[in-house]
């Protein structure tokens, strides 16, 4: 988590029908399914890279291309996230 965070910011983000709609849309490319285990519980869609821009201003989440997008199961997730640490560009 990003300490810098302002309270709620990203979280609310999540929310958004532009996040909600590229989500589904990523979910539904990956079959539905994990692409590590394939499990279809509790999936989420996770970034593979961060960007910010010049300005150092992070892209929101539906501004990726679909190629940094996954669709993960949640203990992958988690187990992705303790493992790796997301690589952020400038872009
Ligand atoms: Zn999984
Ligand atoms: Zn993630």
């Amino acid at each position: 988590m990003d300490r810098n965070e302002k309270h709620g910011s990203y979280r609310e983000l999540l929310f958004d029908k532009r996040w909600l709609e590229k989500r589904a849309k990523i979910i539904k490319r990956d079959n539905y399914k994990c692409v590590i285990c394939g499990s279809e519980e509790d999936l989420v869609v996770h970034h593979k890279q961060y960007h910010v821009n010049k300005r150092g201003e992070k892209f929101l989440p539906w501004q990726y291309d679909d190629k940094y997008l996954v669709t993960l199961c949640k203990s992958c997730h988690q187990r992705g996230h303790k493992l790796y640490n997301i690589p952020t560009f400038e872009v």
